[in-house]
């Protein structure tokens, strides 16, 4: 074999650029089978290229040296092949992207992929499907439609659910929100929003969260034109999920000053904690009162795949509607979401017909358009097929037993962090994330916020390991989020030795003077 590398090869067979070249070469068809093929085995190899070089999770590059390298561009004079492109790719971005594959990569909740999924993707793009109705997709209307099923049969909803694939847990919830607010409007005001607007008292609606829910509730309180003011936050227990006694309280205080209680939302693996509220309970209440409840499982869906911890999840199938984030626990490559509801009339809220797309007159089981349960997108991807692909081949147990493993480290690293008597943990987790500190050896002399976050800054741009940090009670926290199977307690075992030593090395230098000079 000669020793050329084979990036070189593709890049040599693959037809040079010339600009005022008029052929169609470029195009994806018939006639460019060849070009395709070359194209993507070269991607595949620089890919490839990535899992050997790229060692640690991040290169610790600096913001200010990689935008240097961008200035050096100009979009408007194309290279004249392949090979310079992948090179410039490579520079600007593959040799400095995370690695979310990597086990020293345990910051934020970006889980490793599938193959399976991986292949799909291929598919996907090419083919290039959308998904809003059948004349746009055919076979994949009714692969996005089994998911959803098969995923409403995991929360135990009958066959009464439906729901669609969307671009993340965020818009997930914002469709949550949506639905509850306008259902609780028509059923119990007779005023239909999607028709007329908001009515004169919508100022007053009000939606709980734990104070640990997702910032995307806010976020969308505000876009649906509630403003932020909508939203409650119920204070949390010990383990910070939200207590249900204080949840009962906050409605009841809400209802004595004249406002509107119209639905809540339980979330199912925080954020920050991986913990999950009472949703047993909270469902209970939510019937009480006639709310809506909307279970934010973006993160905790993941123990929809787990025989063993499944039950934390009981009560989930009580919830009016579900976010899902297959890109958050089922090592889906981003995007790949979706939003479920209990009862499939409810969608009818939000539905909308275009004469072009969706004509009212059209017979819709006759012709399915998926675009009738979509809010927020028209033209979709069909991201549902990398599903379908880890599932046909996998099979949900096998990826089950991925999401026990990450439960069982993390639970052994919560006990490691808590013996050793050098941190402070905060609490345990019922899926993957800690949230901790470093103490310092000698308390009074440093503060422990400074110190922690030097640690964290300092592990970032060295990039041999990467952690998260949080603020709880105003106070800075390092957290680890473990989502990757091959992230062992030895891995947790040496992230913890760094940790110390720069935490060590930080209180030597600023041991003698004031905390935050
Ligand atoms: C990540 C997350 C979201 C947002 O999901 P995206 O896919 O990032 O939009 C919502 N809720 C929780 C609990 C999350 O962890």
């Amino acid at each position: 074999m000669e020793k050329q590398t084979l990036i070189s090869i593709y890049a040599t067979e693959l037809p040079e650029n010339e600009m005022d070249d008029n052929s169609l070469n470029d195009l994806f068809y018939e006639g460019t089978e060849t070009e395709y093929r070359l194209a993507l085995r070269a991607a595949a190899e620089q890919v490839s290229g990535f899992l050997k070089n790229n060692k640690q999770p991040f290169s610790g590059i600096k913001p200010a040296t990689l935008l240097a390298e961008f200035d050096k561009i100009s979009l408007d004079k194309p290279l004249s092949n392949y090979k310079s492109v992948f090179e410039e790719v490579n520079a600007l971005y593959i040799k400095h992207a995370t690695a979310f594959h990597l086990p020293q990569y345990i910051a934020h909740l970006n889980c490793p992929v599938v193959i399976p999924a991986l292949a799909a993707e291929v598919i996907i793009s090419a083919i290039n499907s959308s998904q809003d109705t059948y004349d746009q997709s055919a076979g994949g209307t009714f692969i996005e439609r089994r998911l959803i099923d098969w995923t409403g049969e995991q929360l135990g909803y009958n066959n009464q659910c439906d729901g669609v694939f969307t671009g993340g847990g965020s818009q997930s919830n914002l469709m949550g929100l949506l639905l509850a607010r306008d259902y609780y409007a028509l059923t119990y005001l007779g005023h239909n929003i999607k028709l007329d607007g908001h009515p004169v008292n919508a100022n007053r609606f009000r939606i709980f969260v734990s104070e640990k829910a997702h910032f995307s509730n806010q976020k969308n309180a505000s876009l649906m034109g509630l403003g932020e003011q909508a939203i409650v936050k119920v204070a949390t227990d010990e383990r910070f999920r939200m207590d249900a006694r204080k949840l009962e309280q906050a409605i009841l205080n809400e209802l004595e000053q004249g406002n509107i209680p119209i639905a809540i939302v339980a979330t199912a693996g925080t954020t920050d904690f991986g913990n999950i509220d009472p949703l047993q309970e909270i469902a209970r209440i939510a019937k009480q009162f006639n709310l809506w409840m909307h279970v934010d499982a973006a993160y905790g869906c993941g123990l929809l795949l787990s025989e063993k911890y499944r039950h934390l999840l009981n009560g989930i199938e009580q919830a009016d509607s579900v976010t899902i984030d297959y890109h958050k626990s089922f090592f889906q490559p981003i995007s790949s979401s979706a939003f479920l509801v209990k009862n499939k009339l409810h969608l009818n809220i939000i539905k909308h017909h275009a004469d072009y797309l969706n004509p009212k007159e059209q017979d819709y089981d006759a012709l399915p358009a998926q675009i009738n349960k979509s809010i927020t997108q028209s033209t979709r991807r069909f991201d549902a097929l990398k599903l379908w692909f880890t599932l046909r081949l996998m099979g949900k147990q096998k990826l089950g037993r991925y999401t026990d493993r990450i439960i069982d480290t993390t639970e052994q690293a919560a006990c490691l962090i808590e013996g050793s008597g050098q941190f402070e943990l905060l609490s345990h987790s019922d899926l993957g994330v800690l949230v901790f500190r470093y103490l310092p050896q000698h308390a009074g002399e440093v503060d422990p916020c400074a110190m922690n976050l030097h640690i964290k800054q300092t592990m970032f741009f060295n990039g041999e390991v990467l952690v998260a940090s949080t603020k709880v009670n105003g106070q800075f926290y390092l957290k680890f989020t473990i989502l990757n199977p091959l992230t062992t307690i030895q891995h947790i075992q040496h992230i913890l030795t760094i940790i110390q030593k720069h935490g060590k090395d930080y209180e030597q230098r600023h041991q003698h003077t004031p905390a935050y000079s």
